[in-house]
């Protein structure tokens, strides 16, 4: 396949390859992601193009209150082919992060010089971690300054070129929002109501509904392509337009009503539906069962929560700690 988008993609690959990723993986991953968007195999080569560009933006990660699982999910992927453990390196590769708190080498003030030196160009906002703002923000600060205040810094700049609020708490507040919510969290549309926000919510979310909003949004910025399609929760539908139900493979049960009455039982671990246990996927909107989770094969990964037996507890809903909770109960 040849692809010609000036020197990004040459550099790309040579940086890659220093790491141990070849070309031929770097396409297979392009191809997933391709996939993960709804598009077709030759799509990988417009989805290289995107991560390769020249004049792509770089990209920005804030935390704020939450427990680092959203880092973690991309950071415990395993690779492609189940052999090597490489994709994180690609996907924090590729989609050019300047700015990282878990990640980076650099702390105190070489960290905020980073921060301030990232956001002299333009950048992509990826914010992970529901922002505290009871008594002006003074329950999360890192560095003496409060949450609130450095995704305002970040998200009005005129720089920031969109934001990702990445995990359902930078979403809708996550388990910090949750009753009685002492910190007074909130997601960051509820904060910043003017800036551009897109939601892929999870707790964790999937990596690839990340990379692969961070592509159209890249798109979107080099190429005027239109903004992803999102829903009345501001998530892509390409991503969330289905709910978990609709795509379960223990639905055929359901429709017979054949229900496992508990987790040991015979008939769970023979797929029959969930529900009666609690399973909150029928009001869910993922695509867990068709993209799942761990190592790929074929692009798609080897294993989702229903598949291993476990309810779904709602987790890419907003408020749905409150609002899917006892998980372990029918919804009424
Ligand atoms: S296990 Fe859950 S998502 Fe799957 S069919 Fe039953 S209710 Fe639907
Ligand atoms: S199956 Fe449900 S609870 Fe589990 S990750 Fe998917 S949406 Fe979240």
């Amino acid at each position: 396949m040849k692809i010609s988008v000036g020197h990004g993609l040459a550099d790309a690959e040579k940086r890659l390859e220093e790491r141990g990723v070849s070309r031929r993986d770097f396409m297979k991953f392009c191809g997933i992601i391709a996939a993960t968007m709804g598009m077709g195999p030759a799509y990988a080569t417009e989805v290289a193009a995107a991560l390769t560009a020249d004049n792509r933006p770089s990209v920005i990660w804030l935390h704020n209150a939450e427990c680092t699982g959203c880092s973690e999910s991309i950071l415990r992927m395993a690779s492609i082919d189940g052999k090597t453990a490489y994709i994180d390196t690609l996907i924090l590769d590729v989609i050019s992060l300047e700015y990282q708190e878990t990640i980076m080498a650099a702390a105190g003030e070489m960290a905020e010089k980073a921060l301030h030196d990232a956001m002299k160009k333009p950048y992509l906002l990826v914010v992970e971690g529901g922002i505290p703002m009871k008594d002006n923000g003074i329950y999360g600060k890192v560095g003496g300054v409060t949450m609130v205040e450095m995704v305002k810094k970040a998200i009005t700049s005129k720089n920031c070129l969109a934001t990702i609020a990445y995990g359902t708490c930078a979403a809708y507040g996550g388990v910090q929002a949750a009753k009685p919510n002492p910190t007074d969290a909130k997601g960051v549309k509820a904060v910043f109501p003017k800036s551009l926000v897109i939601n892929v919510p999870g707790c964790p979310p999937n990596p690839y509904n990340l990379v692969g909003t961070v592509v159209a949004a890249i798109m979107t910025v080099t190429k005027k392509a239109p903004l992803p399609a999102l829903d009345g929760d501001l998530r892509p539908t390409v991503f969330f337009g289905q709910t978990v139900h609709d795509q379960c493979e223990r639905q055929p049960f359901f429709e017979k009503e054949q229900f496992a009455m508990s987790f040991d039982s015979p008939e769970a671990k023979k797929g029959w539906c969930l529900y009666k246990l609690g399973c909150k996927g029928p009001s869910t909107y993922n695509n867990c069962p068709t993209k799942k989770f761990n190592p790929l094969d074929k692009g798609v990964g080897v294993n989702w929560p229903v598949q291993a037996g476990h309810p779904c507890i709602g987790c890419s809903e907003p408020n749905f700690w409150d609002k899917m909770s006892p998980f372990y109960e029918m919804e009424k």
